[in-house]
């Protein structure tokens, strides 16, 4: 929703019908609406780059950084051997970037909805992909991530979820079928980490996933960082496994990995790493009574 001022147009984010953040639209780079969005992608002297779907914004130049290395680096580090890592979702191309920083990993399928939001946000936001939509142990798939992971005959070490919110396409990626068929296509040791809100606001979100989640692993929480364009405080990420060892490793072993991995982060560490699995005391409470 946007609308015209004296100086600049500002747009506005309400995705709460009282509570909102708003950006000044420096420069509208691209709108486009695709087979199953309406995008667009605009400046803003704050955040860089900007782009939104259907209203919602999914990302911005500025700190696009710490919810894309703190969903690749933390499973992709606590697993400590993964070799094929799924994408759902991840149009824009960050989260493939921070995959592809792993170079033991050897294949990476991204499964993504929308071909549009892949060819507008190469074009527009190339400091997302960097590049690694060149990289030769890349595959890109255009489908619904529930039809993939449910008909798929490959097995992943990690599976990351990149979605939206559940609203419009994103929706199926929140269902108890999308977490079956996920269940079905990782390997038994491996981990399943999915984008699930801010939780002061979306703290149903997290909840129902929770529950759904718990039909089809041992081992379901949620970590956290902060990260502004998504504003309401913490953004939590589902964090699903048969193995709980995989949220307790020490820092000796995250160092020792990080080490190893030769990357550099600008968020990441594994002393945040570790804090991260760290919940607030009214997201524990609403999970104990959800049972
Ligand atoms: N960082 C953002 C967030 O936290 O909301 C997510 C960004 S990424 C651009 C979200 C991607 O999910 C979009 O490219 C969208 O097209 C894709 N997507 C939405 N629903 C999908 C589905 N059912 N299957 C596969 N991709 C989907």
């Amino acid at each position: 929703m946007s609308q015209k001022v004296s100086r600049k147009e500002i747009w506005y984010e309400t995705l709460h019908s009282s509570f909102g953040q708003y950006f000044t639209v420096d420069q509208e780079l691209y709108r486009e609406k695709t087979a199953h969005q309406d995008l667009v992608i605009f400046e803003n002297a704050a955040l860089g780059r900007v782009m939104a779907l259907d209203g919602v914004v999914q990302t911005t130049e500025r700190d696009e950084f710490i919810y894309h290395e703190m969903m690749t680096h933390v499973p992709l580090l606590a697993h400590g051997n993964a070799r094929r890592v799924l994408i759902i979702g991840g149009g824009d191309g960050g989260m493939l970037r921070e995959v592809c920083r792993h170079k033991t990993v050897e294949q990476i399928t991204m499964v993504e909805i929308d071909a549009g939001v892949v060819e507008f946000c190469r074009q527009y936001l190339p400091n997302h992909n960097a590049g690694s939509y060149d990289d030769s142990r890349f595959k890109l798939v255009i489908d619904d991530g529930v039809n993939f992971v449910n008909q798929t005959d490959e097995i992943y070490d990690v599976i990351i979820s990149d979605c939206t919110d559940p609203i419009g396409p994103g929706e199926s990626l929140f269902t108890s079928d999308f977490y079956a068929g996920c269940a079905r296509c990782l390997q038994p040791e491996g981990i399943f980490v999915a984008q699930n809100g801010v939780c002061f606001l979306q703290q149903d979100e997290a909840v129902n996933s929770h529950q759904k989640l718990s039909h089809y692993f041992q081992d379901v929480s949620f970590y956290q960082a902060a990260i502004p364009t998504y504003y309401g405080g913490i953004m939590t990420f589902a964090w699903a496994t048969n193995n709980s060892a995989y949220r307790q490793l020490d820092n000796a072993t995250l160092q020792a990995r990080f080490a190893a991995s030769g990357i550099t982060s600008r968020y990441y560490n594994p002393a945040i790493h570790q804090g991260s699995f760290a919940l607030p005391q009214y997201l524990l409470n609403a999970l104990s009574a959800q049972g």
